[in-house]
């Protein structure tokens, strides 16, 4: 494709230029790219920096992805920053980022033709994320989470639809737990929620509240100095601090 200029809000190239060299394609298209691929203005080489704050998880070669960094955001939703220049990286594995921090230089290693970021987001479950809304500035990684969770608790709660949760939400919340409403549609958004919150004790999001379920639940109680039974209702204001409403 084209080179094609786009202006971001959240930079991950210093001098602020993002030129688009290639798009992130999805699964089930001829060729998938799990990233976006970056050059700076007329092809300037520029400083990598961290799109947010974070911590470094991974800060090391591979053959295919070069130089690379990962980095760990606060709803342990994960940036990646591939082909850097050799010898250029800044940053160490456990390492404590701050927006805007520089990670290494652009560079051409590993399977790469031609000096370039490929820029990449993925989920706490390390499914790729188109990064174009992260770096227009339309979702983030501290609170867009939780804006998506509330909306998937009202639809399938039939509240209205809108991330901001209010008396109307948490007056349709129902109780849930391992003997109530156990595979009600609410049960898979509370299990991915948890699981980003660091309860990862509920393993995989199955729709179902069994034993790991009620063991997050107990930790998340616990640590919000609710009620620690392992069900979330109303009464024990387990909901309202889930919703943020307390
Ligand atoms: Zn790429």
């Amino acid at each position: 494709m084209s080179v094609k200029f786009i202006d971001v809000k959240e930079p991950v190239l210093k001098k602020g230029k993002h030129y688009l060299t290639s798009d992130y394609k999805t699964r089930g298209t001829r060729k998938s790219h799990n990233g976006m691929d970056m050059i700076g203005e007329n092809h300037s080489i520029d400083d990598v920096i961290a799109i947010d704050d974070g911590k470094v998880i991974t800060s090391t070669y591979s053959s295919s992805a070069g130089y690379y960094v990962e980095i760990k955001h606060a709803n342990n939703y994960i940036s990646r920053y591939l082909h850097m220049k050799k010898n250029s990286i800044k940053v160490k594995k456990n390492e404590n980022v701050k927006k805007g921090q520089v990670l290494g230089r652009m560079g051409n290693t590993g399977d790469s033709n031609g000096t370039h970021l490929h820029f990449a987001v993925s989920d706490n479950k390390k499914t790729p994320q188109d990064p174009l809304p992260y770096l227009l500035g339309e979702k983030n990684f501290k609170s867009d989470y939780f804006k998506e969770f509330v909306k998937n608790i009202q639809k399938s709660l039939g509240a209205k639809v809108d991330g901001i949760p209010g008396k109307e939400t948490l007056s349709k919340t129902i109780t849930v737990s391992e003997t109530t409403n156990r595979k009600h549609k609410v049960v898979k958004y509370l299990q991915e929620y948890l699981y980003v919150l660091g309860y990862t004790e509920i393993g995989k999001a199955d729709g179902i509240a069994g034993p790991k379920f009620t063991v997050s639940v107990k930790n998340f109680q616990k640590d919000n100095g609710c009620v620690v039974d392992g069900v979330i209702t109303k009464q024990n204001k387990t909901w309202k601090v889930l919703l943020k409403l307390i």
